[in-house]
């Protein structure tokens, strides 16, 4: 059988990585993933819990091993989406490039396969990350928007290279589930139950 230059393209397999803290992770980060994986078409989202986030050196996480436990109790349900350990048994400062250069070579991917998934406040920065030149060469950015976040000073430059998801925004975020928990409301609404039971049984955020 003869596959057009086409078909061929359209079988490869896309693949997105979806780094943050985690800490812990909410369905926001379910919709976002969605989205990509929705809008462009992405085979397989890793979802990848940094040891040490560059922008979050100076805060105390929550013990990476619950934020990965979190992630996987989160994803378990749909094959699509993986819990990645890399950055946590890698250690030290989670540098995305770090993280993309592994999976190029590693899972043997061309950059067009390959999809790293922000937030728009992680846009705002992103000319302070490290080689950010390099992560647009090497991936396809893709860019959830986010309340608040105002993108009028991002270089032209970089968002000409992202691609800015068409979707609604989404009113959540670890830190203000983090507060809930200290004021002892539910949690139902914010995050897949498995979680929320993972969270009070381990006593976390309290
Ligand atoms: P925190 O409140 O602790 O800073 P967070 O909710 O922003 O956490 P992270 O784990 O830091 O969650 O985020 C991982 C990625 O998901 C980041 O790129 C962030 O911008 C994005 N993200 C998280 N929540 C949202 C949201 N509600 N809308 C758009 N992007 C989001």
């Amino acid at each position: 059988m003869h596959y057009s230059g086409e078909l061929k393209k359209k079988a490869k397999r896309l693949i997105g990585l979806f780094g943050g803290s985690f800490d812990p992770i909410h369905n926001g980060h379910l919709q976002i993933a969605a989205a990509a994986q929705e809008q462009l078409l992405i085979n397989e989202i890793f979802f990848i819990p940094a040891a040490i986030p560059p922008h979050k050196q100076h805060i105390t996480l929550t013990e990476a091993n619950h934020r990965l436990r979190m992630v996987q109790l989160s994803v378990e349900d749909n094959s699509d989406f993986k819990a990645c350990d890399l950055e946590i048994r890698r250690s030290g400062v989670s540098y995305t490039i770090d993280t993309l250069t592994y999976f190029r070579h590693n899972y043997n991917l061309t950059c067009d396969q390959l999809h790293f998934i922000i937030g728009a406040d992680g846009l705002v920065n992103f000319h302070k990350w490290l080689e950010p030149e390099k992560i647009l060469q090497c991936c396809q950015v893709v860019v959830y928007n986010r309340a608040g976040v105002d993108l009028e000073a991002v270089n032209e430059n970089i968002k000409k290279k992202v691609f800015f998801l068409n979707a609604p925004l989404i009113d959540i975020s670890s830190t203000t589930i983090r507060n809930k928990i200290r004021s002892g409301e539910s949690l139902n609404e914010f995050m897949p139950e498995r979680v929320v039971d993972y969270i009070l049984s381990n006593g976390l955020y309290i």
